[in-house]
């Protein structure tokens, strides 16, 4: 391989990806139901914030820093993706830690963004913000099950995710975000969609509202899914391009 081919993450990608896989096979090997996925993503969250607690701790000694903090939510606008799984716990959470009407309103948030966003190319989907349907008063009102897509997108610069909100359609501004985090945790998600896809499972993943506002809707959903059912492959072709379109980026 030539040095310019080297891709620094490959081995960390290998072997997130292969813990991801591993933890998922012994913990739902022989017993695999709703709730043992459901512990098993609470397992999964728990081993990727101890090593985020451990990353913290790295770049803080290295004199650089973290600048997220609980409340801040400019990055809570943009295209959140994420796996079935994870939006089964954040419903079953909804379902059991909110009153009625908190209920509706997340489900009408859920279906606003949803409508607006589905018909959009995948450039512009990228460059409308729109909060996620589950902040609330400028924080994540499930940040106990909050998905992986949230808990591995660190900055290092507040400015450059102000910058990127205030000027989305800009190609060249992003946020500064830690690139150890993001690889660990997308691909520990990785190796747990490829073992569940081994067992028959249908795993595609989308935007945050459109699976959370299916099962809402349709609480069926979620055993149907286990059962085999693509419940929620709709307008994968959109995701599919965000995803490409990111890598690029
Ligand atoms: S789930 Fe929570 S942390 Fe993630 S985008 Fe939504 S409000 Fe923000």
């Amino acid at each position: 391989m030539t040095r310019e081919n080297h891709d620094p993450y490959a081995e960390i990608d290998q072997a997130f990806f292969a813990d991801g896989y591993r933890l998922a096979a012994s913990n739902l090997e022989d017993n695999l139901t709703r709730d043992s996925l459901l512990a098993h993503l609470k397992t999964q969250y728990s081993v990727i914030d101890s090593l985020l607690e451990a990353f913290q701790h790295r770049v803080e000694s290295s004199g650089s820093h973290i600048d997220c903090r609980r409340g801040c939510s400019w990055c809570c606008h943009q295209q959140v993706l994420v796996m079935p799984a994870e939006m089964l716990l954040i419903a079953d959470y909804i379902r059991t830690n909110f009153d009625d009407e908190a209920k509706e309103s997340i489900l009408s948030r859920a279906i606003e963004k949803d409508e607006k966003v589905q018909s959009l190319t995948a450039e512009r989907a990228l460059q409308v913000k729109i909060p996620c349907p589950l902040l609330q008063d400028g924080s994540c009102s499930v940040y106990a099950v909050r998905p992986m897509a949230c808990r591995i997108y660190l900055s290092s610069d507040l400015n450059s995710c102000l910058q990127e909100f205030h000027q989305p359609e800009k190609p060249d501004v992003y946020p500064q975000l830690f690139d150890f985090p993001l690889h660990a945790g997308r691909m520990m998600n990785s190796g747990l969609i490829h073992y569940l896809k081994e067992k028959g499972i249908s795993v595609h993943e989308n935007r945050l509202e459109k699976i959370l506002r299916l099962l809402l809707e349709n609480p069926d959903k979620g055993s149907n899914w286990l059962s085999g059912s693509d419940d929620f492959g709709e307008g994968h072709e959109q995701v599919e391009e965000i995803v490409r379109l990111r890598e690029k980026a």
